[in-house]
């Protein structure tokens, strides 16, 4: 055992809305110059806490200490983002038509709910606090039961940072008790939610009384698409990173790999050589790759992947089982499924651990069938050269996110998250103001217009 954390209630959740309410006509009136001060002093202790940060995200989530200790500059890099925008949220359009001036300003909606899952919860924690902050709306946290430190060592540090008290709020609990009393708490107006489908659809339920507005990014079976035609010894790279990196607790996994079946049993042996290599150990060891995965409960979940798997007839390549000597860990081998067909269920559902399914296809045609023939749409990697296919498929795939020939890499000014069960509504960029503000119009008759006269006999 780590530590002891508190099991907030619905007292707790509604103390923390209550200050939130308090906090918020101070915090939406407090000029963006200073909101971007402020949030750049955040930003600056993140930083200079960088390492302890990591070592308390390995400690909570078995995330290997190579990833982790980059977690504290991505997270300090989102409060520097939004920060910057602090002074232009609020802007709007001029839309004047004859004889009136329309104009529409941006206002932070009030108090809003943020719940945040347990994979990689420092970054996720910051990515959905710093545009509410800057949008000058008040928060009230609800991290994951699983991973729970770092979101309030990050309340520590905002608050430490000079943000007033009340405007960040942390209530640490369970999500079907602490979480659903915030979700349905009136003075919340809104919900930013990370976290697995089946819950945002509850939370959707348990805010319709009080019509709150929600966003959602929710879990993903990305598809890796590799045509013959591709660099196929970047699209290997990029495929083994990009499920095989933070233990494959990643909404962005690219978890299918659909191989042109030319180059397949070439690929597919090349892909399980490096995944036999993948080095699981000790997260805290540097050259550690792989670490233990989060929860028992979850080590189970995956390991019932493996049976799964295996009951359907799919060729169980590499890995599939806990390692001999595990120590006290949930470790867990780099796995890798081939031979797979599209219904599988490994083929079609979130494993959410080190865990790849690789599908063979034989034509565009094909492979574009198979990779929307899922209830997700997050995110989708392309590998080919040919350009004009690459157009063609990255529009035709039913994804939010598409790279091409790239694992994946981030742009914040640019809109994240998913279609279809992956989720509801866009971050990044402006885009996280759309939900965090209310578009307001403003019209002013610039002329005596005339104005209908009813009443008058
Ligand atoms: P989860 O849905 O079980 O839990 C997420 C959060 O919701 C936790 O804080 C939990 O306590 C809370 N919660 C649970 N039930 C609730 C309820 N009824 N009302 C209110 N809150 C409730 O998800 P998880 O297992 O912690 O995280 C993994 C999932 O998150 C995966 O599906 C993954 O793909 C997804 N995810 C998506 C993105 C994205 O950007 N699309 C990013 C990271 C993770």
């Amino acid at each position: 055992m780590l530590c002891t954390v508190a099991n907030g209630g619905p007292e707790e959740i509604d103390a923390a809305a209550r200050a939130a309410t308090e906090a918020f006509e101070d915090w939406r009136d407090t000029p963006g110059t200073e909101r971007k001060r402020l949030l750049h002093r955040v930003a600056d202790l993140i930083e200079e806490h960088g390492d302890e940060i990591a070592l308390l995200e390995t400690c909570d989530t078995g995330q290997p200490i190579r990833f982790m200790s980059k977690a504290a500059s991505r997270a300090a890099e989102n409060f520097r983002f939004f920060a910057d925008r602090s002074e232009s949220a609020s802007d709007g359009l001029a839309l004047p038509t004859a004889g009136h001036l329309n104009y529409t300003l941006r206002q932070p909606i009030g108090p809003v709910g943020i719940i945040t899952p347990w994979n990689t919860p420092f970054m996720l924690s910051t990515w959905k606090m710093a545009p509410a902050l800057a949008a000058g709306c008040t928060v009230v946290h609800k991290p994951a039961e699983w991973s729970p430190v770092t979101a309030m060592r990050l309340a520590e540090l905002v608050h430490e940072a000079g943000v007033p008290p009340g405007v960040v709020n942390v209530v640490t609990g369970i999500g079907e008790t602490t979480g659903r009393a915030l979700t349905e708490h009136p003075g919340i107006k809104a919900v930013g939610f990370v976290g697995d489908t089946r819950t945002g659809r509850a939370i959707m339920r348990q805010g319709a009384d009080t019509l709150k507005r929600v966003h959602f990014e929710l879990g993903g079976k990305n598809p890796v698409v590799v045509f013959a035609d591709a660099d196929l010894d970047r699209a290997l790279d990029a495929t083994v990173f990009m499920i095989y990196s933070l233990n494959g607790e990643r909404c962005t996994s690219g978890s299918r790999v659909l191989v042109e079946r030319t180059v397949y049993d070439d690929f597919a042996g090349r892909l399980a050589e490096r995944v036999k290599r993948i080095r699981l150990g000790n997260p805290f060891d540097p050259a550690t790759e792989l670490g233990p995965l989060i929860h028992p409960l979850h080590l189970e979940k995956v390991l019932g992947y493996v049976s799964a798997g295996q009951e359907e007839g799919a060729t169980l390549i590499a890995g599939g089982a806990c390692p001999e000597n595990p120590g006290s860990g949930n470790y867990f081998e780099a796995t890798l499924f081939g031979d797979a067909g599209r219904s599988m269920r490994i083929a079609r559902e979130e494993v959410f651990g080190p865990f790849l399914t690789a599908i063979p296809f034989d034509t565009e045609a094909e492979a574009l069938d198979i990779a929307n023939d899922v209830d997700y749409g997050l995110a989708a990697y392309l590998w080919t050269s040919d350009v004009t296919r690459a157009h063609d498929f990255a529009r035709r795939l039913e994804a939010g996110m598409v790279w091409v020939n790239s694992e994946n890499v981030r742009h914040l000014p640019t809109p994240f998250g998913g279609m279809k069960s992956s989720g509801i509504g866009r971050d990044g960029g402006d885009y996280s103001f759309d939900f965090y503000m209310e578009t307001k119009n403003i019209d002013i008759a610039l002329a005596r217009h005339p104005v209908p006269k009813l009443g008058k006999g």
